[in-house]
Protein backbone atom coordinates (compact mmCIF):
# COMPACT_ATOMS: atom_id res chain seq x y z
CA UNK A 1 0.00 0.00 0.00
CA UNK A 2 1.35 3.23 -1.02
CA UNK A 3 2.20 5.55 2.18
CA UNK A 4 -0.31 8.60 2.39
CA UNK A 5 1.12 11.78 2.30
CA UNK A 6 1.30 14.15 5.07
CA UNK A 7 -0.06 17.22 4.52
CA UNK A 8 2.42 20.34 4.87
CA UNK A 9 2.24 21.63 8.46
CA UNK A 10 2.21 25.57 8.41
CA UNK A 11 3.87 27.30 10.96
CA UNK A 12 2.46 30.11 12.69
CA UNK A 13 4.73 33.11 11.83
CA UNK A 14 5.28 34.81 15.03
CA UNK A 15 3.50 38.36 15.55
CA UNK A 16 6.07 41.10 15.23
CA UNK A 17 6.68 42.84 18.86
CA UNK A 18 4.85 46.04 18.10
CA UNK A 19 7.21 48.32 20.18
CA UNK A 20 10.39 47.07 18.28
CA UNK A 21 7.88 47.88 15.12
CA UNK A 22 6.71 51.00 15.74
CA UNK A 23 10.47 51.74 16.78
CA UNK A 24 12.10 50.92 13.64
CA UNK A 25 9.11 52.49 11.77
CA UNK A 26 9.99 56.24 13.52
CA UNK A 27 13.31 55.64 12.35
CA UNK A 28 12.84 54.95 8.98
CA UNK A 29 10.21 57.22 8.31
CA UNK A 30 10.49 60.17 11.31
CA UNK A 31 14.51 59.82 11.95
CA UNK A 32 16.03 61.25 14.87
CA UNK A 33 12.20 62.41 16.16
CA UNK A 34 13.43 61.60 19.82
CA UNK A 35 16.18 63.25 19.68
CA UNK A 36 14.84 66.16 17.81
CA UNK A 37 12.64 66.75 20.62
CA UNK A 38 14.54 66.37 23.61
CA UNK A 39 17.50 68.80 22.13
CA UNK A 40 14.22 71.05 21.25
CA UNK A 41 13.07 70.82 24.80
CA UNK A 42 15.99 71.09 26.49
CA UNK A 43 16.34 75.04 24.42
CA UNK A 44 13.18 75.61 25.78
CA UNK A 45 13.85 74.45 29.89
CA UNK A 46 17.69 73.76 29.90
CA UNK A 47 18.75 70.45 30.69
CA UNK A 48 18.23 69.46 34.01
CA UNK A 49 20.43 67.99 36.61
CA UNK A 50 19.84 64.55 38.26
CA UNK A 51 20.13 64.62 42.09
CA UNK A 52 18.54 62.18 45.21
CA UNK A 53 16.24 64.25 47.20
CA UNK A 54 14.10 61.88 48.94
CA UNK A 55 15.29 58.08 50.15
CA UNK A 56 13.46 55.65 47.96
CA UNK A 57 10.78 54.56 50.82
CA UNK A 58 9.53 58.79 50.96
CA UNK A 59 10.01 58.54 47.07
CA UNK A 60 7.65 55.86 46.89
CA UNK A 61 5.32 56.91 49.66
CA UNK A 62 4.89 60.65 48.11
CA UNK A 63 4.61 59.21 44.68
CA UNK A 64 1.85 57.04 45.89
CA UNK A 65 0.15 60.07 47.70
CA UNK A 66 0.24 61.75 44.45
CA UNK A 67 -1.84 59.95 42.27
CA UNK A 68 -4.61 61.74 41.00
CA UNK A 69 -3.61 64.53 43.29
CA UNK A 70 -1.84 67.22 42.92
CA UNK A 71 2.15 67.03 43.81
CA UNK A 72 1.55 70.32 45.77
CA UNK A 73 -1.26 68.44 47.87
CA UNK A 74 0.71 65.12 48.07
CA UNK A 75 3.73 67.34 49.45
CA UNK A 76 1.03 68.56 52.34
CA UNK A 77 -0.28 64.88 52.89
CA UNK A 78 3.69 64.05 53.19
CA UNK A 79 4.42 66.75 55.40
CA UNK A 80 1.57 65.75 57.71
CA UNK A 81 3.06 61.94 57.79
CA UNK A 82 5.95 62.94 59.33
CA UNK A 83 5.23 65.41 61.78
CA UNK A 84 2.30 62.96 63.18
CA UNK A 85 4.71 59.90 63.16
CA UNK A 86 8.43 61.38 63.06
CA UNK A 87 11.36 59.34 62.56
CA UNK A 88 13.41 58.57 65.82
CA UNK A 89 16.87 60.59 65.05
CA UNK A 90 15.19 63.75 63.79
CA UNK A 91 15.28 66.19 60.87
CA UNK A 92 15.33 65.39 57.08
CA UNK A 93 19.23 66.26 56.56
CA UNK A 94 19.04 68.21 53.18
CA UNK A 95 16.63 71.02 55.38
CA UNK A 96 13.63 72.64 55.04
CA UNK A 97 12.68 73.69 51.72
CA UNK A 98 15.15 72.19 49.73
CA UNK A 99 13.45 68.66 49.34
CA UNK A 100 12.37 69.60 46.05
CA UNK A 101 13.23 67.57 42.60
CA UNK A 102 13.16 68.48 39.04
CA UNK A 103 10.11 67.56 36.73
CA UNK A 104 7.54 67.92 40.25
CA UNK A 105 5.02 70.09 40.26
CA UNK A 106 5.53 70.99 44.58
CA UNK A 107 7.31 73.58 46.63
CA UNK A 108 9.38 70.73 48.68
CA UNK A 109 9.16 69.39 51.96
CA UNK A 110 9.72 70.41 54.76
CA UNK A 111 8.96 67.93 57.45
CA UNK A 112 12.12 65.61 58.55
CA UNK A 113 11.31 61.69 57.64
CA UNK A 114 9.00 59.43 59.00
CA UNK A 115 8.17 56.68 61.46
CA UNK A 116 7.18 54.10 58.62
CA UNK A 117 6.64 51.35 61.56
CA UNK A 118 4.23 53.26 63.36
CA UNK A 119 2.62 54.37 60.13
CA UNK A 120 2.36 50.64 59.10
CA UNK A 121 0.39 49.84 62.33
CA UNK A 122 -1.61 53.17 62.51
CA UNK A 123 -5.47 52.36 63.16
CA UNK A 124 -6.62 52.96 59.44
CA UNK A 125 -8.49 55.85 60.21
CA UNK A 126 -5.93 57.80 61.87
CA UNK A 127 -4.09 57.58 58.79
CA UNK A 128 -6.61 58.44 56.27
CA UNK A 129 -7.61 61.84 58.34
CA UNK A 130 -3.75 62.54 58.38
CA UNK A 131 -3.01 62.30 54.85
CA UNK A 132 -6.54 63.86 53.79
CA UNK A 133 -4.76 67.12 52.86
CA UNK A 134 -3.32 65.46 50.03
CA UNK A 135 -6.77 63.97 48.98
CA UNK A 136 -8.43 60.26 48.34
CA UNK A 137 -7.36 59.29 51.48
CA UNK A 138 -9.79 56.59 52.01
CA UNK A 139 -7.91 55.08 48.89
CA UNK A 140 -4.69 55.53 49.84
CA UNK A 141 -4.32 54.54 53.23
CA UNK A 142 -4.79 51.17 53.19
CA UNK A 143 -2.45 50.77 49.84
CA UNK A 144 0.12 52.46 52.04
CA UNK A 145 -0.16 50.49 54.68
CA UNK A 146 -0.24 47.51 52.55
CA UNK A 147 2.85 48.52 50.48
CA UNK A 148 4.61 49.14 53.92
CA UNK A 149 3.72 46.09 55.79
CA UNK A 150 4.97 43.77 52.80
CA UNK A 151 8.40 45.49 52.30
CA UNK A 152 8.59 44.34 56.00
CA UNK A 153 7.47 41.10 55.50
CA UNK A 154 9.78 40.69 52.72
CA UNK A 155 12.93 42.53 53.93
CA UNK A 156 12.68 42.50 57.81
CA UNK A 157 12.67 46.69 57.23
CA UNK A 158 11.68 49.53 55.46
CA UNK A 159 14.80 50.53 53.75
CA UNK A 160 15.03 49.98 50.20
CA UNK A 161 18.17 51.14 49.73
CA UNK A 162 19.77 47.51 48.53
CA UNK A 163 17.65 48.10 45.45
CA UNK A 164 20.45 50.19 44.34
CA UNK A 165 23.17 47.44 44.17
CA UNK A 166 20.17 45.74 41.31
CA UNK A 167 20.28 45.75 38.13
CA UNK A 168 17.35 48.28 36.60
CA UNK A 169 15.24 45.59 35.37
CA UNK A 170 15.32 43.10 38.73
CA UNK A 171 14.23 46.05 40.91
CA UNK A 172 11.56 47.24 38.47
CA UNK A 173 10.53 43.65 39.16
CA UNK A 174 10.95 43.53 42.64
CA UNK A 175 8.65 46.54 43.46
CA UNK A 176 5.99 45.60 41.20
CA UNK A 177 5.55 42.37 42.64
CA UNK A 178 4.11 43.87 45.57
CA UNK A 179 0.53 44.85 45.00
CA UNK A 180 -0.23 48.64 45.32
CA UNK A 181 2.91 49.71 43.16
CA UNK A 182 2.65 50.25 39.38
CA UNK A 183 5.42 50.23 36.82
CA UNK A 184 5.47 54.74 36.78
CA UNK A 185 5.49 54.22 40.82
CA UNK A 186 8.48 52.05 40.77
CA UNK A 187 9.98 53.86 37.81
CA UNK A 188 10.23 56.89 39.51
CA UNK A 189 11.39 55.57 43.07
CA UNK A 190 14.26 53.96 41.01
CA UNK A 191 14.82 57.04 38.68
CA UNK A 192 14.78 60.08 41.26
CA UNK A 193 16.42 57.68 44.36
CA UNK A 194 19.21 56.29 42.12
CA UNK A 195 18.96 57.74 38.59
CA UNK A 196 18.29 53.97 37.16
CA UNK A 197 17.48 55.10 33.27
CA UNK A 198 13.78 54.08 33.90
CA UNK A 199 11.34 56.23 31.89
CA UNK A 200 7.98 56.87 34.37
CA UNK A 201 5.55 58.19 32.01
CA UNK A 202 2.39 60.25 33.90
CA UNK A 203 -0.45 62.17 31.96
CA UNK A 204 1.56 65.19 30.73
CA UNK A 205 4.30 62.85 29.29
CA UNK A 206 1.43 60.67 27.74
CA UNK A 207 0.23 63.77 25.84
CA UNK A 208 3.20 65.38 24.59
CA UNK A 209 4.50 62.16 23.33
CA UNK A 210 1.21 61.11 21.79
CA UNK A 211 1.18 64.79 19.92
CA UNK A 212 4.19 64.77 18.55
CA UNK A 213 3.56 61.07 17.73
CA UNK A 214 6.60 59.10 19.61
CA UNK A 215 3.86 56.77 20.87
CA UNK A 216 0.95 55.41 19.10
CA UNK A 217 -2.52 57.61 19.11
CA UNK A 218 -3.91 54.34 20.89
CA UNK A 219 -1.15 53.00 23.51
CA UNK A 220 -2.45 52.71 26.70
CA UNK A 221 -0.46 54.31 29.56
CA UNK A 222 1.17 51.36 30.37
CA UNK A 223 2.35 50.84 26.72
CA UNK A 224 3.87 54.21 26.72
CA UNK A 225 6.11 53.24 28.88
CA UNK A 226 7.39 50.58 26.56
CA UNK A 227 6.90 52.93 23.33
CA UNK A 228 9.14 55.72 25.10
CA UNK A 229 11.74 53.47 27.03
CA UNK A 230 13.24 51.54 23.17
CA UNK A 231 13.68 55.05 22.20
CA UNK A 232 16.12 56.56 24.85
CA UNK A 233 19.49 56.23 25.41
CA UNK A 234 20.15 55.53 29.13
CA UNK A 235 21.84 58.85 29.85
CA UNK A 236 18.96 61.05 28.24
CA UNK A 237 15.97 59.28 30.54
CA UNK A 238 15.67 61.46 32.94
CA UNK A 239 16.12 64.69 30.97
CA UNK A 240 13.15 63.43 28.82
CA UNK A 241 11.20 62.52 31.44
CA UNK A 242 11.40 66.03 33.30
CA UNK A 243 11.40 68.13 30.27
CA UNK A 244 8.50 66.11 28.84
CA UNK A 245 6.86 66.63 31.93
CA UNK A 246 7.53 70.46 31.86
CA UNK A 247 6.16 70.89 28.87
CA UNK A 248 2.98 69.73 29.07
CA UNK A 249 2.85 71.69 32.25
CA UNK A 250 4.37 74.85 31.15
CA UNK A 251 3.35 74.58 27.10
CA UNK A 252 2.06 71.69 25.60
CA UNK A 253 -0.91 72.01 27.82
CA UNK A 254 -4.17 69.68 27.86
CA UNK A 255 -6.54 72.45 26.64
CA UNK A 256 -5.08 74.87 24.11
CA UNK A 257 -1.68 74.21 23.75
CA UNK A 258 1.13 77.04 23.16
CA UNK A 259 2.38 75.57 19.51
CA UNK A 260 3.25 79.28 18.52
CA UNK A 261 6.08 79.36 20.96
CA UNK A 262 6.87 75.79 20.91
CA UNK A 263 10.40 74.86 20.00
CA UNK A 264 9.52 71.06 18.98
CA UNK A 265 6.23 72.43 16.49
CA UNK A 266 7.63 71.92 13.07
CA UNK A 267 8.17 67.89 13.66
CA UNK A 268 4.27 67.77 15.44
CA UNK A 269 1.59 65.93 14.08
CA UNK A 270 -1.16 67.34 16.48
CA UNK A 271 -0.17 70.28 14.20
CA UNK A 272 0.68 68.48 11.14
CA UNK A 273 -1.08 64.73 10.50
CA UNK A 274 2.11 64.30 8.46
CA UNK A 275 4.83 66.48 9.82
CA UNK A 276 7.98 64.82 9.21
S1 LIG B 1 3.39 71.92 18.72
FE1 LIG B 1 1.73 72.22 20.18
S2 LIG B 1 0.79 70.21 20.46
FE2 LIG B 1 2.80 69.91 19.52
S3 LIG B 1 4.19 69.54 21.24
FE3 LIG B 1 4.27 71.72 20.77
S4 LIG B 1 2.75 72.65 22.14
FE4 LIG B 1 2.32 70.45 22.06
Amino acid sequence: MPATKRPPVKRKRAKPDPVKAWHSRLRRYRPELMTDTLDALQKMYGRPTWQRVYDPTSELVLTMLSANSADINAEKAFDALCRHWPAQGGKRSVGARSGFRAGWGGVGIEEGEADWSAIADAPLDELIDVIRPGGLGPTKAPRIQAVLRKILEERGDFSLEFLGEMKPADALAWLTQIPGIGRKTASVVLLFSFGMPLMPVDRHIERVSKRIGLVPPKATPEQAHDYLQVQLDDERVHEAHVNLITHGRQTCHAQRPECNRCAIAARCRYLDPKAP
